[in-house]
C-alpha cells in the first residue's frame, strides 16, 4: 500500500478473546530463512498468535516419504485462521512432488480461489523502468488460483518416441471465473492509494486465440462489469498486458486474470518493483483460512548463504496480518519495510550489502523506532 493505510475486503471475521492460529510451512531452500525473519516481528506487533509449524519439505520427504498427509487439509482449515508459507521445490526431488502435493494440494483443497499479489513500488530506485514513480506503480493482480492448466488434467501418448503427443488441458468454469472477477470488483472499491479518481478494473485474456476457454472470460466480464458502473472496466490481451505492464503501469488499479497469465505477469509486476525478494502474495478465499507465501520459489542457487531477501517474507505477513483483521499490524509492517528500503539497508539483490538476518535487524529496529516516536 502506498500512502494510504490498507482496506482488505477479504478478512476472517472478528474473533474476540480467542488468539488467531497461525500454521507455518516454511519449506525448503531460502524458505525457512525467510521465514523465520519474518517471525521475529510477531512479538513486537503486539498481537500474539499460536504458532504450529509443520515440516512438509522436501527434506521431510526424503525421511518419510510423505508429503501433505491425510486429513492435514482438514485440520488447517477448521484449526487454523491462516497458514503462512516459505518456499518448496529442492533438486533432489527433482520431479516437484512436494511442492505440488502441498502447495497446489492446499490452493485446490482450502479452494483458495484468489491469488492476490500486489505490484507495489517500494523505491524509485527499484524500478528499472525510467521515470515511474511509487504513483506509478501500485496496483493488484487478482490472479485466478484453482482451475486453468493447474488442474493437471491431459497425458502424453508414445511418450519419448519421435511420435509423441502431449495435450494439457486449460479448464475454464463460469462459476470459477465469475468468482474472482466479482473478487476484483470487491478490491477495486476499496481504496488503496491509486492516484487515479475512479477505480479501475481490467481484465487479462487472450480470446483471440482461445475462443472457447477466454470467450468465458470475456462474456463474463462483460455481465459483472455491467453491474459495476462506478468502475471503470477495460480489457487487454496478455500479449499487450505485458508491454503495458513495463510501459504504462500506471493505467492499472486491479488486472484479474487466469491462472497461468496471472503466474506469468505477476514475475514481469515484481520484476518492476525490484525483483522477487520484494515480491509477496495470499492464496485466499474470503473469510476463510488461507495461505500466505512470498511470491519467490525456494531459490537453492542461494540458500544457506544468508543472501536471501526477506522483504517479500515480511510483507507477506503483512498481508496476513490483513486477513487476521489485524491490519495495522499489516501497515506497520509495511511501513518499517518502506523505511527500510528507502534507506538502502538491503540485501544484495536490491543493490545493499546486508544478510539475510541483518536485513531482518533493520525491520525489527525499524518498527521499534516507529513504535517509540
Ligand atoms: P522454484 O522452482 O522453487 O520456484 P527457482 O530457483 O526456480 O525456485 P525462484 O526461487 O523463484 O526460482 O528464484 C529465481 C532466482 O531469483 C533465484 O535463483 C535467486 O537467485 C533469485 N531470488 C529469488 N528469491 C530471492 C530472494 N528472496 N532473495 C534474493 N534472491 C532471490
Amino acid at each position: 500500500m502506498t500512502g494510504v493505510d490498507s482496506v482488505y475486503p477479504f478478512g476472517l471475521a472478528p474473533a474476540p478473546g480467542r488468539q488467531r492460529r497461525i500454521a507455518v510451512i516454511a519449506g525448503d531452500g531460502i524458505g525457512p530463512e525467510v521465514v523465520a525473519q519474518a517471525l521475529r516481528v510477531v512479538e513486537p506487533l503486539g498481537v500474539p498468535l499460536d504458532i504450529e509449524h509443520f515440516p512438509w519439505s522436501a527434506e521431510h520427504y526424503l525421511k518419510t516419504k510423505e508429503t501433505l498427509p491425510t486429513g492435514a487439509l482438514v485440520r488447517l482449515r477448521d484449526e487454523f485462521d491462516a497458514i503462512f508459507f516459505g518456499a518448496l521445490g529442492d533438486p533432489r526431488v527433482p520431479d516437484g512432488v512436494v511442492a505440488r502435493d502441498v502447495l497446489l494440494g492446499l490452493r485446490f483443497g482450502l479452494d483458495l480461489y484468489i491469488n492476490l499479489r500486489p505490484v507495489q513500488l517500494l523505491d524509485e530506485r527499484l524500478c528499472p523502468v525510467k521515470g515511474k514513480t511509487r504513483r506509478d506503480v501500485n496496483f493488484w493482480v487478482l490472479r485466478e488460483n484453482t482451475e486453468g492448466p493447474y488442474v493437471q488434467m491431459g497425458g502424453s501418448f508414445k511418450r519419448d518416441t519421435p511420435d509423441e503427443v502431449a495435450i494439457s488441458e486449460d479448464l475454464n468454469t463460469r462459476r470459477g471465473v465469475e468468482r474472482i472477477i466479482r473478487a476484483a470488483y470487491t478490491l477495486a472499491k476499496v481504496p488503496h492509494g491509486s492516484a487515479h479518481p475512479t477505480p479501475r478494473v481490467c481484465m487479462v485474456d487472450k480470446a483471440n486465440a482461445l475462443p472457447h476457454a477466454h470467450g468465458l472470460w470475456q462474456r463474463t466480464f462483460r455481465v459483472v462489469a455491467a453491474e459495476h458502473r462506478e468502475v471503470q472496466s477495460s480489457h487487454l490481451f496478455v500479449d499487450v498486458a505485458a508491454m503495458e505492464f513495463v510501459r504504462t503501469p500506471e493505467r492499472f488499479d486491479v488486472v484479474v486474470t487466469s491462472n497461468l497469465f496471472g503466474d506469468i505477469l505477476t514475475d514481469l509486476g515484481a520484476a518492476i518493483c525490484g525483483g522477487l525478494g520484494v515480491a509477496a502474495s495470499g492464496n485466499i478465499h474470503p473469510g476463510r483460512c488461507s495461505l500466505f507465501e512470498p511470491v519467490h520459489g525456494s531459490a537453492p542457487d542461494i540458500a544457506g548463504k544468508g543472501l536471501a531477501n526477506p522483504l517479500a517474507a515480511f510483507l507477506t505477513l503483512a498481508m496476513l496480518y490483513d486477513h487476521l483483521g489485524e491490519a495495522h499490524c499489516g501497515d506497520r509492517l509495511r511501513k518499517a519495510v518502506e523505511q527500510v528500503v528507502l534507506a538502502g539497508r538491503v540485501t544484495r539483490d536490491l543493490g545493499g550489502t546486508l544478510s539475510t538476518s541483518e536485513c531482518g535487524d533493520a525491520v525489527l529496529a525499524e518498527l521499534a523506532t516507529a513504535t517509540r516516536n
